[in-house]
């Protein structure tokens, strides 16, 4: 184990700050103990808010270009850091280096498309809205912005949030998962190295004590929050009965349809690459395949070939496609959800449960598992296990399938495999799911559109980058100017003419 507990990030530095307190950081391949990480106490996030609140009112000066030339040579340092934040990623999440690279690049993309920051703050302006009147409205920063992240993708949900926050010319708190905490700091490093000045982001490690100190405190404006339907939930109403703006997206369960028509090789490829990437723990993975009409036993066949042929192993290992969950406690959570899938009548068709590679018997291991004749009553099928368990629910229509689909309290995404544009044009209007993909399995969104579910996967109105997080980072001003020559007394409610 090495020495120095993982440390904060504040005003352009690693610091230690006031708190003693840890928490274990696993290396989930070997389940030992990797490193501690640093808990903060209330004078650390003081200190982190502190010094963010200080740097926002020069950087909310900066002019857009020196922010724009910053994130420039952000993307750019990040560019030449991949594998290395790769390959800190999967040694405390335990996803494969391939995967982690994914996460970096899509993180990434966030920073290039706020390296567009004079475009998208452009506001509006109408000339003579009145006789010698123009309006015209301005967006402009919160000041002291917090994201709060969960443990999936310790550098792109991450990234989701605090370059957009910063190109809206806030400072921001990030308050990263304490069981992959490493990344953040490397993050907020680059930035620095990047010429971003210090304060403008600031990373306190810590756990439930130092979110519900950002929720309370009062220099801070707006939170962005990731993590479970539970969490997303208390942090929204905390957050906003403290006058806060707050978006908090939740959890999942993300049903992909599959109607009688659709070409079987495909949609199995693509059940077997949405269910088990990243061991399931995406917020956008695929844990229900709704098999349409008579196209069942064909397609859990299918599946359950592929399902047993998937590598599962340490995630820098060549050839491994799949790696370990997170911690030990998760993988007795997940295995739990497959006894009582068993218990509950499904028909496993696949067990994950005993798998331990030879070399790694104590890593957080489940293998890919798969249940057929998966019942809606079902806790496989009620809750988010959030590991590498598919379950295949049976209809009998189409209409089946979207009653389904819209009866599930989350509605992050969805999926249609077909080769008919009428259902599958028809599934995308009618399905109360916020990001939906039509042969596709995960449909994330390009970081120039908006990513965000619906119901019980995000409370708030906005959703993350695109043009709704330059949105939810800033507030509008609305002008109405005149320069007038003469004037006179008029007690009348002001109209154009
Ligand atoms: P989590 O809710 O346990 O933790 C998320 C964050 O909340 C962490 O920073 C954690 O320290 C903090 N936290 C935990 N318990 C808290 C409490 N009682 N009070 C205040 N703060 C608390 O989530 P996780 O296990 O890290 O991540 C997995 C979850 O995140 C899954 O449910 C997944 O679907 C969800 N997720 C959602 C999205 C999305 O875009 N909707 C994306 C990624 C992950």
């Amino acid at each position: 184990m090495s020495s120095a507990p993982v440390a904060h990030w504040i005003d352009g530095a690693r610091t230690t700050g006031s708190s003693t307190k840890t928490a274990p950081v696993f290396q989930p391949a070997t389940g030992e103990v990797a490193r501690e990480v640093l808990l903060a106490e209330q004078s650390d996030v003081d200190l982190a808010v502190g010094s963010a609140a200080k740097a926002a009112v020069a950087w909310a000066d900066s002019s857009l270009s020196t922010r724009s030339r910053i994130l420039f040579a952000y993307r750019q340092l990040l560019d030449q850091h991949r594998d290395e934040l790769a390959a800190i990623i999967s040694a405390e999440h335990g996803k494969v280096l391939s995967d982690a690279a994914g996460e970096v690049q899509r993180g990434l993309e966030v920073v290039e498309f706020a390296c567009g920051i004079p475009h998208l703050l452009k506001g509006e302006h109408s000339e003579q809205v009145s006789r010698g009147v123009d309006a015209y409205s301005v967006r402009e920063p919160l000041g002291v912005v917090a994201g709060i992240t969960p443990f999936n993708f310790p550098v792109m949900v991450p990234m989701w949030m605090f370059p957009v926050a910063i190109a809206c010319g806030n400072a921001f708190v990030l308050k990263p998962s304490e069981r992959d905490p490493s990344a953040s700091v490397r993050l907020a490093e680059l930035f620095s190295e990047a010429g971003l000045p210090d304060g403008v982001l600031n990373v306190v490690q810590g756990d439930a004590f130092a979110v519900n100190a950002l929720l309370d405190h009062p220099e801070v404006s707006g939170v962005s929050f990731v993590g479970s339907t539970p969490i997303a939930r208390h942090v929204y109403a905390r957050g906003t009965a403290n006058g806060k703006r707050v978006q908090a997206l939740g959890g999942a369960k993300n049903h992909m349809v599959v109607l009688p028509d659709a070409d079987l090789d495909v949609a199995a490829d693509a059940a077997v690459s949405a269910g088990y990437g990243s061991a399931g723990e995406r917020c956008m993975a695929i844990s229900v395949v709704v098999a349409v009409g008579d196209i069942a036993d064909e397609l859990v066949a299918k599946i359950a070939e592929r399902t047993r042929e998937l590598r599962t192993g340490p995630g820098d290992q060549p050839g491994s496609q799949m790696g370990p969950l997170v911690t030990g406690a998760h993988r007795d959570r997940v295995r739990s959800y497959v006894d009582a899938g068993v218990a509950q009548g499904a028909t496993l068709v696949v067990d994950g449960r005993g798998h331990a590679p030879a070399g790694n018997e104590n890593g957080f291991w489940v293998a890919p598992t798969l249940f057929d004749h998966v019942g809606t009553e079902m806790s496989i099928y009620t809750e988010e296990i959030f590991g590498p368990v598919l379950s295949v629910v049976r209809v009998a229509t189409f209409e089946d399938a979207v009653r389904l689909v819209n009866a599930n309290p989350y509605g992050n995404g969805t999926a249609v495999y077909t080769g008919d544009g009428l259902a599958a044009r028809e599934y995308q209007r009618r399905v109360t799911v916020g990001m939906v993909g039509i042969n596709v399995p995960i449909p994330v969104p390009m970081a120039y559109y908006s990513f965000g579910g619906w119901k019980d996967s995000l409370f708030g109105d906005t959703h993350v980058h695109g043009a709704d997080g330059v949105r939810f980072y800033t507030r509008a001003k609305a002008v109405t100017a005149r320069w007038p020559r003469q004037s006179g007394i008029d007690l009348g409610f002001p109209t154009h003419g």
